[in-house]
């Protein structure tokens, strides 16, 4: 039978070992969880109380009352040390990675190369590039044309063999490396083009995965941070960031920043953070608009 004090001394030791190892799950916790729900204010105000409870066991001359503190201590210590560094080294946001988007025809795929000599096929014309500046073959050539230039971008093929653009492969892969690229295509205006697009996208650039190809109207609805494209009617919808691919019909456009080829794409999108700016939208829109060759330019 344990006397008194005994009994004291035993509730004591109890209280001291609970006291303590109620940081021990808290300590596995931070370590699995990082302690973001855990205050900083809290902690070094309970660290704060154990210290001057080590300071009174140490008047008193407690063994028991300085032990139990010392380990509380360093307990919450070690608690405070691993939110600090998990804070700081595991729990950082990954950098967001920029959403590209980018049109395929005048932008990866030369259709109106293609468009051009199936019209001066079929008519005997030479037309070229310079006469359909700023109305597109359809717009150039007499009305009764109209509906036969339209419709040689029906026929079955004709979205299968287009020639790309000159550096678009290359850059384009360079920019998967380092943005979320997807294809946003208008195919809603040739609808027979869906197969021969598809085709040709996965033949010519098998890098962008097929989740990443988008056959649409209105690209108002695509939502990614830049979008590249020939037409300013999809650029002037888009929420993003505009970039408007150099083409003959757009020669008049002064409403977007404008990128003539590829090579300056790349240097838009790719050359902040070769400079070791962080890959942000900021990062981009602050590049764009520190290019005031790019920023709103006029026509060639
Ligand atoms: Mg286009």
């Amino acid at each position: 039978m344990l006397s008194a004090p005994s009994w004291i001394a035993v509730v004591g030791t109890v209280a001291a070992l609970f006291t303590t190892a109620a940081f021990v799950p808290q300590i596995v916790k931070t370590c699995k969880q990082g302690g973001r729900d855990l205050s900083y204010g809290m902690l070094l105000v309970f660290l704060s109380g154990v210290l001057l409870w080590i300071a009174y066991g140490l008047m008193l001359g407690s063994r028991p009352v300085l032990l139990s503190n010392v380990a509380t201590g360093l307990l919450v210590s070690l608690n405070i040390a691993l939110k600090w560094w998990h804070e700081r080294n595991v729990s950082a946001p990954a950098p967001s990675r920029l959403r590209v988007a980018i049109d395929m025809d005048e932008v990866l795929a030369d259709s109106l190369g293609k468009h051009l000599r199936r019209y001066n096929d079929t008519f005997g014309t030479a037309l070229d590039t310079a006469h359909v500046e700023r109305h597109g073959i359809e717009g150039s050539v007499p009305p009764e044309r109209r509906a036969a230039a339209f419709a040689l971008l029906l026929e079955p093929g004709f979205f299968r063999d287009l020639e790309s653009i000159e550096g678009s492969v290359e850059t384009v892969r360079a920019l998967t490396e380092r943005c979320d690229v997807f294809i946003a295509s208008a195919a809603m205006e040739v609808p027979t083009s869906f197969a021969d697009k598809y085709a040709w996208l996965r033949e010519r650039f098998p890098f962008i995965p097929p989740s990443n190809i988008v056959f649409c109207g209105d690209k108002g609805v695509v939502e990614a941070d830049v979008l590249v494209d020939d037409s300013p009617r999809q650029l002037a919808r888009f929420q993003g960031r505009p970039i408007l691919f150099d083409a003959p019909h757009n020669r008049h456009e002064t409403r977007f920043p404008r990128a003539r080829g590829w090579a300056e794409v790349r240097r838009l999108l790719l050359e902040p953070e070769a400079q070791g700016a962080p890959r942000s939208m900021a990062a981009t829109s602050s590049a764009l608009s520190s290019k005031p060759e790019l920023a709103r330019s006029s026509s060639m």
